[in-house]
């Protein structure tokens, strides 16, 4: 179970991931979630920094999309307006949204790095999936209730995965 959660790397946010680093491990996707990944738990505005990124993932001849597993169709507005396919509800952990996205870019799993905020969903969604996997640290506190309390479960792995490290 813990390895499952294990990610391959840890980083405050997507600016700090090294682009050309996972170029270089044969990594051709990035799969983005969403909330406190991308924007803020139910923002609807796209920040130039986060236009900018994906404009660097895209020159850096990756391919990007979105997998939440949030049901609301500001998934694809946002998606729409960044020029990234997305899949919501993707019901991550589950395997489905991750499989249909390589199928779409015509990529194997390992050839795609997952980038998320959760433990539970995008790590262990990833990593289930045969992709590498990123944690970030959220970007805002405020978000679904059933996700803080998923957080206090998630604290409690991330303390041993980073234990486990040192
Ligand atoms: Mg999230």
């Amino acid at each position: 179970m813990l390895e499952k959660l294990q990610p391959n790397e840890i980083v405050d946010s997507i600016y700090q991931i090294n682009l050309s680093h996972l170029k270089e491990k044969g990594i051709k996707a990035v799969i983005a979630d969403l909330d406190n990944t991308l924007v803020p738990w139910r923002s609807t505005e796209i920040k130039d920094t986060l236009t900018a990124w994906v404009k660097d993932v895209k020159d850096a001849g990756l391919n990007l999309a979105i997998v939440s597993n949030n049901t609301s169709s500001r998934v694809h507005t946002l998606s729409e307006q960044l020029g990234v396919i997305a899949v919501s509800k993707a019901v991550k952990p589950r395997r489905r949204a991750f499989r249909n996205i390589a199928s779409q870019f015509s990529l194997i799993p390992s050839e795609i790095a997952v980038v998320g905020d959760q433990l539970l969903t995008d790590v262990l969604g990833g990593n289930r999936t045969g992709m590498y996997t990123i944690l970030v640290t959220p970007m805002s506190n405020h978000e679904f209730i059933g996700t803080k309390l998923i957080r206090q479960i998630e604290r409690f792995f991330l303390k041993r995965i980073k234990n486990k490290s040192t």
